[in-house]
């Protein structure tokens, strides 16, 4: 794992470093491998280290940016609420590469120290629980971001551009945050301060742009609450344009899009794709959950996406790209994965969207992305949805795991509730007071899916998210006249999993008839008995691909014209055996009789015709007593015991 993310890490460097193909169409394997984010791998403290001792209400963002300068300045302030006794200190996550100049309270200057990566402010006096209070904290700095990550200067076309991406640990790079999957500020202002003839690109609404000299000033803000990894600004020359989406309320969406000006005409072709993208978001989970604000889009010359929140930025304006993007606002953005082991919840709803926008406004594709995704899944035997190592940002943004797996496992569920139920679990999850417009675990999720089916989901989720691997099946079917024998057996490419517990379809196809059955597969070796009037010709396990599974087998033996048709007599017999049969189609036949003993006594082959034919077999010369009749041939296996007099 650790080799191939190195690989994986270098390929993705090496694509940004060659410069982005417009062109390119992305699919959900590639977009994971982009949004693998970029921080130090070697870095000491990626995650937010800072006491949780106050409740963050509001941010007040002020930024100066030149995008030709490789630097920031600026003044953040923090409204918050301690929500302990005894709170005389309050914590943010700053990298040590910037450097506070001051910070600020009710007009006086607190102390503090700022190691690694964390900076520690003291009252000179207790403040109380519960009340709402503020600072501000000045700082300035060239960024540590490593390369495409954080806060990145770059340039297209021969002009500069500043932009950031922050997910998953980067926010504090480039500005004081509280850097936690805990608490999200309840509203923002971003207020950034560029040279004339740039533009900034934000969260939440354009208040206004306001000229200052040879600056320009925009003010940015949005009243949704938002997580820290989801702030961002780009800052270049762009030009801007909306499209508008009409959504279940009956009021009209903007979709803002800040493009580079020589994009401008291959933008404008592409993002009116979104509209039906959106509308079926909005028809198939919950009401686009920034409907105040806005969505947009925001390029940047980064190898992929990120969904910033109500602002995804993207390299291009590809469907796939901007379906999985999209996604995020209601999968990430409105309910945030509420720990990186966690992350699932953002990346495998996000793939099964854009999955599901090729179900609904691409049919004739669907069934690729499910089998392109199966055989991504199934490249490897192993490997968990659960994300088991939170240090290490390639498991994290893992394409096969915590995009493709999890996508499929939300596949399998919507398989075992149905649609309509799986659905309404959906939305419950997106509506839950405690989860919208805050953080969810995986538990969250499952207890939505359990209360509306109904179903303990417990053995589901420990076989298909906490453990690893996939199923292989193996069918033997018998038809017996119009009886019907299945057995299934399944076997397990991780050992960390005895048995994948899922009811299975199953078609039988004949001539003229087609018949999906579904079976409740509770153990390998269930053998299944059903009725089917017609001959068998084929036999498909999960002709659809509900489930993740690979390499299956299906083995059969139709003997349904044999029974109706063959008749063999007299019987006893004395000398001649008579024998008529009915094929379907004209074969040659076996026929052999042996002793009990199992010795083969008579051997012949003969050519039948299709229709009624019949044929004669002497016995005269043999012994008296029992022997076993076998008639053999690709579409016939015939026994039975006769008895010479
Ligand atoms: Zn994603």
């Amino acid at each position: 794992m650790k080799n191939k993310s190195i690989l994986l890490f270098a390929l993705v460097a090496s694509f940004n470093l060659m410069g982005q193909d417009k062109t390119k169409e992305w699919n959900s394997n590639n977009i994971a491998d982009m949004e693998k984010k970029a921080v130090k791998l070697n870095s000491k403290s990626l995650r937010s280290s800072i006491v949780n001792n106050y409740d963050l209400t509001y941010n007040r963002c002020e930024w100066q940016i030149d995008p030709a300068v490789y630097y920031i300045r600026g003044a953040v302030s923090f409204f918050f609420k301690p929500t302990v006794l005894g709170f005389n200190q309050i914590q943010f996550d700053l990298a040590s590469t910037l450097t506070v100049d001051s910070v600020k309270y009710h007009s006086s200057n607190l102390t503090y120290t700022h190691p690694a990566d964390l900076l520690q402010i003291d009252f000179a006096s207790t403040l109380p629980m519960n009340t709402l209070d503020s600072l501000t904290i000045y700082y300035q700095g060239a960024p540590s971001g490593s390369g495409f990550g954080s806060f990145v200067q770059d340039n297209h076309n021969g002009t500069p551009v500043i932009w950031t991406l922050s997910e998953p640990f980067g926010a504090k790079d480039w500005w004081p945050c509280k850097n936690d999957l805990i608490d999200k500020s309840d509203s923002m202002d971003v207020i950034v301060t560029v040279p004339q003839g740039n533009r900034v690109a934000s969260n939440g609404v354009l208040l206004s742009e306001t000229p200052m000299g040879s600056n320009v000033q925009f003010h940015w803000k949005t009243k949704y609450p938002i997580a820290s990894y989801l702030v961002a600004i780009g800052v270049t020359n762009y030009v801007y344009y909306s499209n508008y989406v009409p959504l279940s309320s009956g009021d009209s969406l903007e979709v803002l899009n800040y493009v580079y000006p020589e994009d401008l005409v291959s933008a404008q072709s592409q993002t009116p794709d979104i509209i039906n993208v959106i509308k079926l978001y909005d028809s198939l989970t919950i009401l686009y959950p920034f409907s105040n604000e806005k969505y947009g889009h925001c390029e940047f010359g980064w190898g992929g996406g990120m969904e910033h929140q109500t602002m995804s930025f993207v390299v291009g304006f590809g469907h796939s790209l901007i379906a999985h993007e999209c996604a995020h606002q209601w999968f990430g953005d409105h309910v945030t994965c509420g720990s990186w082991q966690d992350i699932w919840l953002n990346e495998s709803f996000a793939t099964y969207m854009e999955g599901l926008s090729e179900e609904f406004l691409f049919p004739t594709t669907w069934m690729t992305w499910k089998q392109n995704a199966i055989n991504y899944i199934t490249s490897a035997p192993d490997g968990s949805v659960l994300c088991s190592d939170t240090n290490d940002v390639n498991r994290i943004f893992d394409g096969r795991l915590s995009y493709n797996k999890g996508a499929y496992v939300l596949h399998m569920l919507r398989w075992k509730l149905g649609d309509s139920l799986f659905f309404v679990a959906v939305r419950n999850y997106l509506n839950d007071p405690l989860l919208a417009g805050a953080y969810a675990k995986t538990p969250d999720l499952k207890a939505h899916l359990e209360s509306v089916s109904g179903q303990n989901l417990t053995s589901f989720f420990n076989e298909w998210y906490y453990n690893q691997g996939y199923p292989s099946y193996q069918l033997v079917w018998n038809q017996n006249g119009s009886s019907v024998t299945l057995t299934v057996n399944q076997s397990q490419s991780d050992p960390s999993v005895s048995f994948f517990e899922l009811p299975i379809p199953v078609e039988f196809i004949g001539a003229g008839h087609d018949t999906t059955i579904v079976f409740d597969h509770t153990y390998s070796g269930q053998v299944f008995t059903t009725t089917l009037n017609f001959p068998i010709d084929n036999v498909i396990f999960d002709p659809e691909l509900h489930i993740l599974s690979a390499n299956n087998i299906v083995t059969g033996i139709q003997n349904y014209s044999q029974n109706n048709g063959v008749t063999v007599y007299p019987n006893p017999v004395k000398s001649n055996l008579t024998i008529s049969m009915q094929l379907r189609n004209p074969e040659l036949l076996s026929f052999d009789i042996f002793d009990l003993e199992g010795k083969k006594v008579m051997s012949k082959m003969e050519s039948v015709s299709s229709g009624m034919d019949t044929k004669y077999i002497g016995i005269e010369n043999l012994a008296k007593g029992s022997y076993l009749l076998q008639i053999k041939g690709k579409d016939v296996n015939f026994n039975q015991k006769i008895v010479k007099e």
